[in-house]
Order: structure tokens, then C-alpha cells, then sequence
């Protein structure tokens, strides 16, 4: 038996107002004159100046602006490394990504393609990566995916939606500073959110948990339940909470694995684009049947924050539509086998995938 070995973030910083912290962070990590810094940053903040004026510019330093609304692609990724390639005769001081799931998925794989050859279709997949990333760093502005800590970037390539895992993926550096969390909108305070909790249920009730990820899952799980149970409100103090939540739930997966949620959630991204946090609500509000206490305490959170879960997605799906989606699903074993063992094929046929999918 081989246990995994696997690489955690070195440095992270954590308070309200650390990000003007940055200017310092990034000061002794400049190459060159001519290497610039990479900011990465989700176009909600674009003519917001109480963040945009704090980003730490010098020369030659830039600003891309990139659109969540949908989730990264291969092709994008690609298309970003090469603009930056052509712009600047060195390779860049650093990447800084900005932004929630999505913008430190692009952070982290544009690092990598930056020294790698190729395309980042090449590289979906486990251990693929042949060279470091350059240095990269990561701020989140909307909590709970864990992708702050994860050794993956989750891409959407030609063939399949899937991450760049690897030793070199995961940020040199973290910003975490609640303050950041501000102006989140509340449907997606609770998505995002939602990511983190499921990671945490499917983590403690599955097959492959042990003592490293339990105690990181529990403790998550309790932040997870203060947050969207016992406060009315959305405080400085629930946002502290939940980022550290997103942290311990994404070390809780690293040495576990997610569930059904995910795999089934997978299928709905794959097919339809479906963001992976109300993916993940849109799928775990079914699953009663496998996770009989976290859909029950998931419930009463959503009807605590009225919260609109969307239904009816696969109402005028084809034949053909879903098995691309049960396809997908199925091919996440390790999700199976965490979640109901080594037999799990005998619960999961594709006529089951397909009733369950047809309450979405
Ligand atoms: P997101 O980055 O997709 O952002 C969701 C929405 O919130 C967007 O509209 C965004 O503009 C907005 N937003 C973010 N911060 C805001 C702020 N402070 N104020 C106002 N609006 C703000 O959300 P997410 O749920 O964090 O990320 C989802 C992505 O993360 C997916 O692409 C998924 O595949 C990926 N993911 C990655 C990992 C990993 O380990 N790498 C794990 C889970 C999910
Ligand atoms: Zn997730």
C-alpha cells in the first residue's frame, strides 16, 4: 500500500485587511524588471476601486478581467497563456488569481501552462505535469469550494471535464481576508457555501475516510453549521467562519474523496454548464436515500435563508442527453467507490442514474 504524499500550501495569510498585505507578499518574488505580475481578476470587481485601487501595480504589472459566468476551459486557459506569452518577452514574475472557484482554477492553470508545453487538455488528468508552475497565488472572494487549498485546477476540455491534479498545482501563496467577501449575493453566498458542506458530508460518510481527514471534515462541518444554522445573518463573524471552513473542507477531500453529489453534479456541468456549487444543491437535494441527515440538515438551511434551488433542469432531456450525463458519472470511480464501496455498481446502474436525474 502506497499513501498518498501530497504537497500543501507553504504560506497563507489570514485577517480582515490582509490583502493590502500584498504589495509586501509579492515584493521579494519579482524576477526581473521586465517580469511582470499576472492579476487575474473576476470582472464582478471591474470599476470597483475600493479593490481594484488596492492591487499593488508596478511597469509593467497587469490586470486581466475574466468573466465566472461560466466555468474554466481548456481553450480559454490556453488562449490566456498564449496573449501573455506574446505580450512579454519573459515569463512572468507571477499569477495572482482574484476571485472565487473559478478564477483560482484559471490562476493555478495558467501558472502551469506558462512552463509547461502544449495545451491544458494535455494535462487533465493525475500527475501529468512535467515542470513547476511559476510562482502563484491565490485570493478567494466567495468561500467554500477549497479550491484555495486543492492540488487541482477543474477544467472543461474537449473530452471531458476534468482537473490538472498534480505536486505543482497548488498555490505558492493564499490571501485569505474575509473582507473580501463582501457584496456576494446571497443565492450564491449559500451555492458556494453549499460546495463546502457537501464536501464535508461526503467526506465523513464515506468509505475512505480516515483520522487525517475527519478531523479537518468535523471542523468544517461545525463552521459549516454555525454559519447557515445558527446565525440569522450574514456577519463579519460568519464570514470569517466560512473561509476557514472552504480551507478545512478542501483538506478534509485531499486525503478522502467527495460522493455521489459530485458525480452526479459532474454530469449536469458536463452536459448543461451547470455551476458546480448549484449543481451540487440541485443534486444533493435528491439524495435522501444516501445521505439521510446532511440532505435533512440541508433542507432546513435552505428554507432558513430562502434559498431557490432550481428544479426541472432535465425536464426535456433526450435519451441521448442522458446518458452523456450518466456517462460522465459513471466514470468517477473513486467518487463511487468512497461513497458506497467496493460493490457500489451493484446500487448504481445506469436505470438508477437516470430516475435520479429525472427529479432534477
Ligand atoms: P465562482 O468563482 O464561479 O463565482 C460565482 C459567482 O460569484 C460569480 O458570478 C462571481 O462573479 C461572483 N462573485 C465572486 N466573488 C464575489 C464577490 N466578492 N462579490 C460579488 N460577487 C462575487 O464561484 P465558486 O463557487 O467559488 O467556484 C466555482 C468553480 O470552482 C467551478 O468552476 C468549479 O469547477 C471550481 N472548483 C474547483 C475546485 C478545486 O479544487 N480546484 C473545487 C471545487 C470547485
Ligand atoms: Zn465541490
Amino acid at each position: 500500500m502506497s499513501f498518498r504524499n501530497f504537497p500543501m500550501v507553504p504560506r497563507v495569510v489570514f485577517g480582515r485587511g490582509s490583502f493590502n498585505q500584498l504589495e509586501e507578499i509579492l515584493e521579494s518574488k519579482r524576477t526581473n524588471e521586465k517580469s511582470p505580475f499576472i492579476f487575474l481578476v473576476d470582472d464582478v470587481f471591474k470599476g470597483k476601486e475600493s479593490l481594484i485601487s488596492r492591487i499593488p501595480l508596478n511597469q509593467k504589472d497587469q490586470v486581466i478581467y475574466i468573466s465566472a459566468d461560466e466555468e474554466p476551459k481548456t481553450v480559454y486557459v490556453d488562449a490566456i497563456r498564449d496573449d501573455i506569452v506574446k505580450q512579454f518577452s519573459d515569463v512572468p514574475s507571477g499569477i495572482i488569481g482574484i476571485g472565487g472557484g473559478t478564477l483560482l482554477d484559471y490562476a493555478k492553470a495558467v501558472a502551469l501552462m506558462l512552463t509547461n508545453p502544449g495545451s491544458s487538455a494535455d494535462y487533465q488528468g493525475w500527475d501529468l505535469v512535467k515542470n513547476p508552475a511559476v510562482y502563484h497565488v491565490g485570493i478567494p472572494t466567495i468561500s467554500g469550494t477549497g479550491a484555495e487549498v486543492s492540488r487541482t485546477t477543474v477544467l472543461t476540455g474537449p473530452e471531458r471535464k476534468l482537473g490538472m491534479n498534480s505536486d505543482y498545482t497548488p498555490f505558492d501563496q493564499v490571501v485569505l481576508d474575509p473582507e473580501l467577501l463582501d457584496g456576494v449575493p446571497k443565492n450564491q453566498w449559500f451555492y458556494t457555501g453549499m460546495d463546502c458542506y457537501i464536501h464535508c458530508i461526503e467526506s465523513l460518510t464515506g468509505t475512505y475516510l480516515n483520522a487525517f481527514s475527519q478531523s479537518y471534515g468535523e471542523k468544517s462541518l461545525d463552521l459549516c453549521r454555525e454559519v447557515y444554522l445558527e446565525k440569522d445573518e450574514i456577519d463579519e463573524d460568519s464570514q470569517d467562519k466560512l473561509m476557514m471552513a472552504s480551507w478545512h473542507g478542501g483538506m478534509s477531500i485531499a486525503y478522502s474523496q467527495v460522493g455521489v453529489a459530485h458525480a452526479m453534479s459532474y454530469g449536469l456541468s458536463y452536459l448543461l454548464g451547470t455551476k458546480h456549487g448549484v449543481g451540487n444543491c440541485i443534486v444533493f437535494d435528491q439524495l435522501e436515500e444516501f445521505y439521510p441527515e446532511g440532505v435533512k440538515e440541508f433542507k432546513e438551511m435552505v428554507v432558513k435563508h430562502g434559498i431557490d434551488i432550481p428544479k426541472g433542469l432535465c425536464k426535456d432531456l433526450t435519451d441521448e442527453q442522458f446518458d452523456t450525463m450518466i456517462d460522465v458519472a459513471l466514470s468517477l470511480v473513486p467518487l463511487w467507490e468512497n461513497a458506497l464501496g467496493a460493490d457500489w455498481q451493484k446500487t448504481i446502474t445506469r436505470e438508477k442514474l437516470r430516475s435520479m436525474y429525472e427529479k432534477m
